[in-house]
């Protein structure tokens, strides 16, 4: 089935229980934090179901699908898939990192080998799950982190981390904290697990499942929503895009046998995304979805620098080349990732594992210093401008901001204003900070991204090279100067 974004949106009017400080949420849909990002989802529902190239006839029911849910078998589902990832992104200008198509195609992935969780049971819940939000083309979010102050590194150590606190017939009882779900406020559903390396002895932790957002007893206390703040589509042009984050709270929440995926496996918690395609499935929507923002955001800033007269200069136009090249090299990471597919046991494909995890350390690497050379170009035009666009309203104030423009055009005045409104939120705003901050953790810690390249790189036939370098024959004397003809 393919959703309009109507019934995304009544669906959202569903009880669930969004904490904004200590005020509950009555509706998220018509909240002014939450209006804009809601309707952006809605936005992208509408163009799957209105874009052909978007969806595949699923082999399972016939019918007409979300690509989000294409469990790939070729290059040429993963052009598909890609394809889907870069239209959404194009609609929030790559600003919405966990849109439908980011956990959707983890989940996608997992369903490409449920073995990993360790027993029939589970597997086939797995699956079923797939299903059931491929069917019903779900938007879900996931909250796969312990909270903070809670990874001593001791195992066992996770008190106020979510936990199992019982199991019965009908299913099993969950209790305590989960962080940080991106989206969690305006999706249907939520994956919740580890996507970081267990231990043994967390068993209590190593629980992994499928939740609707307005189960009972699941709380979703949302951080600050910059979109409340919003004085106009010209002073903040990016609130439609605020994607909002939360942490969890689980109330005691009782899960039905259905939705448990793993229960008591640390390997095979963390294993759901890094044994199975999930985590290249996911990572290959963020890189894409971020070549979509950095592309924007160069030719914003180019378009900034021509209106404000500084591209003309060769400095400034080295400045410009070395962003432009960045934007290439994240494009040479995508293009990589799908030339080289990785086979995957029953038949599937994913993006290249090294490639991806290279593109995730590089992405983390060089977005900030990306943002950074246009934050300089900025220096202090941001602060020039006036308070608000109402300033343009008033005669006396709008000569004055004309004239400080030098024109006495007032559509090219507004056009720089808005331009520099724009950078601001993408560079400079708080907006653009946690947008940073989303670039840097979209797939964990630095350090645990930098390991993950530890873990995946072919260490063999690069050593290998070593290995024959180091077997050639020491015992004849190297070749002196003299000797040669
Ligand atoms: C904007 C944003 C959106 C996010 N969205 C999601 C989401 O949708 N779902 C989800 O599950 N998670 C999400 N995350 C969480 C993200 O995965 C975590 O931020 C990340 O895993 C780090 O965990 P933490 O924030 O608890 O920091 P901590 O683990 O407390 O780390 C704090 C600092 O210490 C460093 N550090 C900690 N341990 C080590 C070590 N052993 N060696 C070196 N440095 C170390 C970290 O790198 C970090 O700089 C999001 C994060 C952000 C910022």
């Amino acid at each position: 089935m393919l959703r309009s974004g109507e019934d995304y949106l009544a669906s959202l009017r569903d009880g669930r229980q969004v904490y904004v400080g200590g005020r509950l949420v009555e509706d998220v849909v018509r909240y002014p934090g939450f209006a804009g990002g809601a309707r952006t989802i809605a936005r992208l529902f509408d163009l799957s179901a209105s874009d052909p190239s978007l969806s595949y006839v699923e082999p399972e029911t016939g019918e007409k699908t979300n690509v989000n849910f294409l469990r790939p078998r070729s290059v040429e589902n993963l052009a598909a898939r890609r394809q889907l990832h870069t239209a959404w992104a194009n609609v929030s200008n790559g600003l919405f990192g966990r849109s439908p198509d980011h956990v959707a195609a983890m989940v996608t992935g997992m369903a490409c080998r449920p073995e990993v969780t360790g027993s029939t049971r589970f597997s086939d819940n797995l699956v079923n799950y797939w299903r059931y939000i491929r069917d019903n083309d779900l938007y879900l979010s996931f909250a796969v982190l312990p909270p903070a102050g809670s990874k001593s590194g001791k195992s066992g150590s996770v008190q106020n981390a979510m936990r199992v606190v019982g199991t019965d017939r009908d299913g099993v009882t969950v209790r305590g904290f989960k962080t940080l779900a991106t989206g969690g406020a305006l999706c249907d559903e939520i994956l919740v697990g580890n996507a970081q390396p267990l231990r043994s002895g967390d068993e209590a932790v190593a629980v992994s499942f499928g939740i609707r957002a307005n189960h009972p007893g699941v709380r979703i206390l949302a951080r600050k929503p910059y979109a409340a703040q919003a004085v106009s589509r010209i002073d903040d042009p990016l609130a439609d895009f605020d994607e909002t984050d939360a942490a969890l709270y689980f109330d005691d929440v009782h899960l039905p046998w259905d939705r448990v995926f793993v229960l008591d496996d640390p390997r095979a918690s963390y294993g759901l995304f890094v044994d199975t395609p999930g985590h290249t499935l996911g990572n290959a929507q963020a890189h894409i979805r971020l070549l979509v923002k950095m592309r924007f955001m160069l030719a914003a800033a180019k378009r900034l620098g021509d209106a404000l007269e500084f591209t003309g200069n060769p400095a400034v136009q080295g400045v410009f080349g070395g962003l432009a090249a960045r934007v290439k090299m994240l494009e040479a990471g995508v293009v990589a990732q799908e030339a080289h597919p990785e086979s995957w046991p029953n038949g599937y494909v994913s993006q290249d594992r090294q490639f991806m995890y290279a593109t995730s350390n590089w992405s983390m690497e060089y977005f900030p210093e990306f943002a950074k050379e246009i934050q300089i170009m900025l220096a202090s035009h941001a602060f020039q401008q006036p308070a608000d666009v109402s300033a343009f309203d008033d005669e006396y104030t709008r000569s004055l901001f004309l004239e400080l423009n030098r024109t006495e055009d007032f559509d090219s005045a507004l056009e720089k204003y808005r331009l520099i409104r724009l950078m601001w939120n993408l560079v400079g705003s708080e907006l653009a900070s946690r947008n940073q901050q989303y670039e840097l953790f979209y797939a964990g810690p630095p350090h645990v991204t930098r390991t993950r390249m530890w873990d995946f790189f072919d260490w063999g036939s690069a050593e290998a090279r070593v290995e024959d370098f180091l077997a050639q024959d020491t015992t004849t004397p190297p070749t002196r100067p003299s000797e040669q003809t």
